[in-house]
């Protein structure tokens, strides 16, 4: 029998590789031989057409190869510009290339060396006509390079200090030669052939070395046949696995069955102020519909900031507590946890049921007795953090689990509450409207119910951005608006990550606010660093109306809920994300009157940055916005790969692979459906690609 592929082998032991190399391969995060196998180039250049210098044209991009005449290094005089130029010749001609501001050239090239350059030529009429190329890339040549550095499509690698791109495709290329042909196959033969796809190991020797004959767009943009299947192949043991997860969720022990006996629900609606909307009593029969069946519930309800999902999330609570079980409600921060408990305390209390908070920062003897009360069932509804999940903490009878992800936690977080009760129901609340193939993507193993409808009467909120020195018109206007009777949040800039700086920036303001700008308004201030009672003293006169400001650091992100407050003003609105800003902005609006938005921003400000304040003043729709967010962050730090618990996506972009996302889709859930225990011969290798990626996730995964 053959041995295996060495895919875990480390690079260290390859040939050509040493201790030093090894090194600087890590610092590329290439490990392995398969690390290597699937470093796949950023870019490629067409070196198959390279022209003599006296064919080349003007205004196109052309590949030359020559000698190295002269380098000089100049600085222009006006806007100091450092300027490399070298002149470059072959047989038939000379031309001129150069770069700014890119000193280290000066040394890099050296009179005599042969060197290829590619890039867009220029005619010069300056001083006589000559030719230039601006900024071409370059790349030294051997005498012996041809064959695997020219007259071809050539690919590039990322550099890192100490190997340059040349002396990975060097390497690439010897450990292709030597493995290129060994790599097994991952997938069924059937599925490559219903798909089209080459082999395994082709794919990973076109992708580094594609044939003359491959369009250079379709491997720039990372789409040629060889890219595609191994994208799909990234997409399908994503896919794979969350299908596993979803037949082990409805395979798996009944869950509980809640009767919906009205003890609590009925008083509950006679407590509210107003009529559910018609999309939360949508969402809430789903709900109940699976709370009442015996299989566990996996639902994501999906709304808008202020759709009004916290509420959805209460009742199902009620249906749980009126079965006698215990509810657990999980938030990514200490202070969303805190106005979750805030916001539902009241509810609670007069329906006579009990409401716990736990959070990390609580001290021991606090925390201990909160999990003693856990513990021995003497808490109906207990709110936390991911303090919630920690080993000590057991329920005596957890019905249902509630986690208001925000999209922070990960798919193993949410496994590790549901674990905490014998197959609770699992609600999971997302105010990140997500493009549908996404969806699939990451919540592949859930049902969705949407709330999109605001409740009523709302009027959207109207964004206003102001720079530098127009504040003074933006604090105007919250003084106008405060002598109406309304009030105002103002939330600080972001300094950095430390709170510490947030908290100086935040006091400096609220001086500045109590001494300058605002001496005749009340003034208050929240921030991270106070005790919970104090936060709470804080919100309440807030509410109360006895403040017309309150000066916030980031805590106020989610959460707060004052409907008389119409203005929520950001300062140094550009160094918040898109989501925050849109977050922040959804504080306000909440009651019957108009309520206003106003960025502050400062110059400097990126281009990023200009995209996220336009995106504000031109939707108000969070999907529009999580759209945009999307693109500007692209999808890895989105959704913040690492957290979510999901293998790595290395290749696949699931924007740009949408189509390959649905036909990896089908494919895996085709074989699941097909081969649930995947111990047939020919899941074999499905099986054995599956655990390398999903790690040791993989019980988790069938088990659900
Ligand atoms: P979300 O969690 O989706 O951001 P919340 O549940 O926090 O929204 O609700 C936002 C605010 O709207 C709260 O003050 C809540 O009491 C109120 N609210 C919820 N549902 C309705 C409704 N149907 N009609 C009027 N106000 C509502
Ligand atoms: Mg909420």
């Amino acid at each position: 029998m053959p041995s295996p592929f060495p895919w875990q082998t480390s690079v260290q032991y390859l040939k050509g590789v040493g201790p030093k190399r090894a090194f600087f391969l890590g610092k590329l995060n290439i490990q392995t031989l398969e690390d290597l196998l699937y470093f796949i180039p950023f870019r490629y250049e067409d070196r198959a057409k390279i022209k003599k210098i006296s064919q080349v044209e003007s205004g196109k991009i052309e590949t030359i190869v020559g000698e190295v005449m002269a380098v000089s290094l100049s600085e222009t005089a006006r806007r100091r510009l450092k300027i490399v130029e070298i002149a470059v010749s072959d047989q038939s001609g000379v031309i001129k290339a150069k770069w700014f501001n890119q000193q280290f050239l000066k040394t890099y090239f050296k009179r005599g060396d042969r060197i290829m350059l590619s890039g867009p030529v220029k005619m010069n009429y300056y001083g006589g006509r000559s030719l230039e190329m601006e900024s071409p890339v370059y790349e030294r040549v051997g005498a012996h390079d041809t064959q695997l550095h020219m007259d071809r499509i050539v690919p590039v690698y990322h550099e890192t200090k100490g190997l340059t791109s040349k002396q990975i495709r060097i390497l690439m290329k010897q450990v292709l030669d030597q493995f290129g042909h060994q790599i097994p196959e991952l997938l069924p033969l059937e599925m490559i052939q219903k798909y089209q796809m080459p082999s395994l190991s082709e794919a990973i020797m076109k992708v580094h070395f594609p044939e003359k004959e491959m369009a250079l767009n379709l491997l720039n943009a990372g789409r040629s046949p060889a890219h595609q299947r191994l994208i799909f192949d990234e997409l399908f043991i994503l896919q794979t696995g969350l299908a596993l997860r979803k037949k082990g969720v409805s395979d798996r022990r009944p869950g509980i069955q809640f009767h919906i006996q009205e003890s609590t629900l009925t008083p509950f609606r006679a407590l509210l102020p107003f009529a559910l909307t018609r999309a939360q009593e949508k969402v809430f029969l789903e709900i109940k519909k699976d709370m009442s069946q015996g299989d566990v519930m996996n639902r994501l309800i999906q709304g808008d900031v202020g759709s009004g999902k916290t509420l959805v999330a209460l009742m199902s609570i009620l249906i749980a507590l009126e079965n006698q079980y215990q509810t657990a409600l999980m938030a990514p921060t200490e202070i969303l946890a805190e106005q979750h408990f805030f916001y539902l305390k009241p509810y609670l209390e007069t329906l006579g049921k009990s409401i716990l908070l736990i959070t990390s920062d609580m001290r021991k003897k606090e925390k201990e007795e909160v999990i003693t009360r856990i513990r021995e069932g003497q808490c109906d509804l207990v709110v936390g953090t991911h303090a919630l999940i920690q080993k000590g903490v057991l329920f005596k009878k957890l019905g249902l689990a509630v986690v208001d992800e925000q999209h922070k936690f990960g798919v193993l977080q949410r496994a590790t509450l549901a674990e905490k009760g014998r197959q609770p129901d699992l609600l999971i609340m997302t105010a990140t409207p997500i493009p549908r193939t996404l969806g699939l993507t990451l919540y592949g193993d859930l049902n969705i119910s949407v709330i999109d409808e605001l409740p009523p009467g709302r009027m959207p909120v109207r964004t206003r951005l102001y720079y530098g020195k127009q504040r003074q018109q933006a604090y105007g206007f919250i003084r106008e608006e405060i002598k109406k009777g309304h009030q105002a949040f103002v939330v600080c800039p972001l300094v950095d990550e430390s709170e510490k700086m947030d908290l100086k920036a935040a006091i400096a303001l609220l001086s500045e606010f109590k001494e300058q700008i605002f001496p005749e308004f009340n003034i208050g201030l929240l921030h991270g660093k106070m005790t919970r009672e104090e936060k709470e003293s804080v919100m309440l006169s807030f509410k109360s109306g006895k403040m017309d400001i309150l000066v916030a650091t980031t805590v106020v992100e989610v959460g707060i809920d004052i409907p008389n407050a119409t203005v929520m003003a950001i300062e140094h609105a550009e160094r918040f994300g898109l989501s925050q800003l849109h977050q922040l902005r959804g504080r306000v609006g909440r009651g019957r009157v108009q309520s206003y938005c106003l960025m502050i921003a400062e110059y400097p400000i990126s281009n990023e940055g200009k995209r996220r304040l336009n995106a504000m003043l031109s939707t108000t729709d969070g999907f529009k916005i999580s759209e945009e967010d999307l693109a500007i962050r692209g999808p890895g730090e989105f959704f913040g790969t690492q957290q979510s618990g999901l293998p790595v996506l290395r290749i696949a972009n699931l924007i740009r692979d949408a189509d390959l996302l649905d036909s990896a889709r089908d494919a895996a859930f085709e074989w699941v459906a097909r081969h649930p225990a995947l111990d047939d011969n020919e899941s074999k290798m499905v099986r054995a690609f599956l655990e390398r990626k999903w790690g040791g996730k993989l019980e988790w995964l069938s088990r659900g």
